[in-house]
């Protein structure tokens, strides 16, 4: 039998016959901050990490598609969802380790917890962290900050699973980081764990940090929406933000989608929201940008799903100048 999502063999029962009991059609509104997006093929929560390896290895030797999901807050999942098997590691990556100053925890594991972790054990360098509503895995591949600090500031070694090599630990070099960005994003590699290199500090110093930037991020940004983070990267020197509120674009809607009115880089979704309406909006933003200050905004939230958007454009080719509604 074919699958309907492709032309191979349905990825569930592929995984079946390796003991793998993969979920079909598994919504993946369920599993991003947007509440947006269609059916994975098949989605499965993998109880440790040998058996995530197995189900990793037996897609990627098939060349089928692969997607590791965190907490999928930056994530923008296609109305027609993912053709592939979507692994999340909450279950399988989920311990974490303290030796002297060195924190490791795994992928699964979320930013909030790694930083109170990292606050009971007097360790200072990942406060940044507590407000980021991600994993450890999804912060190292996208090298996520804040307060002026980001993953590449505190990784000191990542564990990943690579095809070619198996599990290794790559130095934090190998990362090639740059700002929200890593070589994570083009490898095809399942981060594991991460080791976070940390210097001791009083308890109460390090808490009363993470309690400011909370109290930062909830007078500044839109707490309770539907909505992926910054929607676009900031331009070298300057703010996506302070760019989008220029052109006016605050409050614009596209079916039920609207650029947050609290802060012009996030765009929330109402409930009803498709992943069309956030691709129209975005390039509606993207477009007026342009007009404006002659600047091509670059999208920091990550597109899943087949590589042409709803709209007939193509992800990649959606933000060059000319290509505007
Ligand atoms: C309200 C809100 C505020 C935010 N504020 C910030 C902020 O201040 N700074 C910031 O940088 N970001 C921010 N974000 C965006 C987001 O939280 C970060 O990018 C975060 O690092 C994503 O983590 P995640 O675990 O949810 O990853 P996901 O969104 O699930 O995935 C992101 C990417 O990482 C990949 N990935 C995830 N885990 C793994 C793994 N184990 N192995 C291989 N690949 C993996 C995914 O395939 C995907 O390509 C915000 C998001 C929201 C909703």
């Amino acid at each position: 039998m074919k699958s309907s999502f492709g032309p191979h063999a349905p990825i569930v029962e592929i995984l079946r016959t390796l003991g793998v009991d993969a979920r079909p059609a598994e919504p993946l509104a369920r599993h991003t901050s947007f509440k947006i997006g269609g059916p994975a093929e098949a989605f499965w929560e993998p109880p440790d990490e040998a058996r995530a390896v197995v189900a990793a290895r037996a897609v990627h030797d098939r060349g089928l598609p692969l997607l590791v999901v965190g907490l999928g807050s930056n994530l923008l999942v296609s109305d027609r969802g993912f053709g592939g098997l979507v692994l999340s590691l909450a279950r399988a990556c989920r311990d974490v380790r303290r030796e002297g100053t060195t924190l490791s925890a795994g992928a699964g594991v979320s930013l909030a917890k790694v930083a109170h972790v990292a606050a009971e054990h007097e360790l200072s360098g990942v406060e940044f962290a507590v407000s980021i509503p991600g994993t450890v895995g999804g912060a190292a591949v996208m090298n996520a900050g804040a307060h002026g600090r980001s993953a590449q500031d505190v990784v000191q070694r990542v564990r990943v699973w690579d095809p070619a090599r198996g599990v290794v630990v790559l130095p934090r070099e190998a990362m090639r980081y740059a700002y929200r960005s890593s070589q994570a994003q083009r490898e095809p590699w399942v981060v594991l764990g991460v080791s976070f290199a940390l210097t001791p500090a009083p308890r109460a110093a390090i808490l009363r940090t993470m309690r400011d930037h909370m109290e930062h991020r909830r007078a500044t940004q839109p707490v309770g929406e539907k909505n992926a983070g910054s929607m676009f990267k900031n331009p070298p020197g300057d703010f996506a933000a302070r760019l989008i509120e220029a052109v006016g674009a605050k409050g614009w809607r596209e079916g039920g989608a609207r650029v947050s009115t609290l802060h012009a880089n996030f765009m929330a979704n109402d409930g009803t929201a498709t992943a069309r309406d956030v691709l129209i909006l975005m390039r509606r933003v993207a477009a007026a940008v342009w007009e404006r200050f002659h600047l091509a905004l670059a999208p920091e939230v990550r597109w899943v799903g087949p590589p042409e958007g709803e709209d007939g454009t193509t992800w990649d080719n959606l933000w060059l100048p000319g290509a505007g509604p």
